[in-house]
């Protein structure tokens, strides 16, 4: 089949899967604390339309498919998406984010489906601090679901934190210092207009410059070459071999190495986070004219529209940027 080869010659091999809109907390920067415009259950692609795509994307050599949310472990058959994805013919490599909460119950289970990685997201060490953030008490069902995870051999954990300005920015070496003493790779990610309720501004934004110039106070960085479409510029720790990543979404976008496409848990494929547009692929799947054949073919072909329609970047610095009118949870992160 054909490669998803866009007009900048950006070849797509990265699929993010959103599984639910859905999430146990409620980050700040993601969600609004009183988002209720969940999807209807019906609106949800079901397990087999999701293969169906997933199937489909991978034969034009989407080799790698991340599954998120939303919290993707809400899904009630998440060990059984896990393990037919594994089934797939041409089985991508598996990964999957969560806010961890859900772990200590699905390490095992999880693993034994198959899954062998995990991004546990984390933003602070402080208790009283992740209930301000997340506006649910849990942080110690995090470090509970991290070591279930640990213990079911999943390998690597990283660790995605969010620094916000004035709250808990003044975490990054404590973080760090957490996250090497425990085996996890840390990755800081600038904070990025997602969060729906439109309160996301550049000066508040906590800069991979500043993430860095924190952490040179107490740890030596060197750059790790060879970076490729990963959007973590990775650093050695006091020489490696443990390393710890900065994504500079924002300050330093790395639209030119991007080879992902997202799908939504509502069936809806984008080429960018902050896309305006989408391409509906659940009404295909869902059209009683069309035959099983047909409805393929058609999900291929909306496939490669969209990687042709991909803009060259994402255009946050631009003076016109629109924020996407859904939040982060309901893209899929
Ligand atoms: N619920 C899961 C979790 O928290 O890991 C998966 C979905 S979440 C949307 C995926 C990642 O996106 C998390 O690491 C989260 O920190 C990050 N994220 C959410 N909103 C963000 C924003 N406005 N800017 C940067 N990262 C964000
Ligand atoms: Fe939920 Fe993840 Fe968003 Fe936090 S970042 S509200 S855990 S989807």
């Amino acid at each position: 089949m054909i490669p998803l080869i866009d007009t900048f010659n950006r070849t797509h091999k990265d699929l993010r899967v959103s599984l639910t809109d859905r999430c146990s907390l409620r980050c700040t920067y993601c969600m609004p604390r009183d988002f209720d415009a969940w999807l209807p259950n019906e609106e949800l692609l079901t397990t087999d339309e999701l293969i169906t795509i997933i199937d489909i994307a991978t034969r034009h050599g989407i080799d790698q498919v991340r599954l998120t949310g939303g919290e993707p472990l809400l899904r009630p058959d998440i060990v059984s998406i896990v393990s037919r994805i594994n089934q797939l013919e041409f089985a991508p490599e598996l990964s999957l984010t969560t806010n961890g909460l859900a772990l200590s119950k699905l390490s095992a289970p999880l693993r034994e489906a198959g899954l062998v990685r995990v991004n546990v997201s984390l933003d602070t060490l402080n208790r009283g601090r992740f209930a301000e953030m997340t506006f649910r008490d849990r942080f110690d069902d995090v470090i509970a679901g991290l070591e279930a995870a640990r213990k079911a051999g999943l390998s690597p954990i990283k660790i995605n934190a969010v620094l916000m300005d004035g709250v808990n920015d003044d975490e990054a070496v404590e973080l760090l210092t957490w996250a090497l003493a425990e085996g996890y790779q840390l990755r800081f990610i600038e904070q990025m207009p997602l969060d729906a309720g439109g309160t996301w501004t550049r000066t508040a934004m906590v800069s991979s410059e500043e993430i860095y110039a924190d952490l040179t106070q107490q740890y030596s960085l060197t750059p790790v070459p060879s970076r490729g479409s990963a959007p973590a510029e990775e650093f050695f720790v006091n020489g490696g071999p443990h390393k710890v990543g900065i994504i500079a979404s924002v300050s330093k976008p790395f639209c030119g190495a991007c080879d992902r496409l997202r799908l939504t848990s509502d069936g809806q494929l984008r080429s960018c986070l902050f896309s305006q547009e989408e391409m509906d692929l659940r009404k295909v799947l869902r059209d009683p004219n069309r035959s099983t054949e047909e409805k393929n073919q058609e999900i291929s072909a909306r496939l490669l529209k969209t990687v042709q329609g991909k803009l060259a970047g994402h255009g946050i610095n631009d003076p016109s940027f629109v924020q996407p009118n859904r939040p982060m949870s309901a893209i899929g992160g």
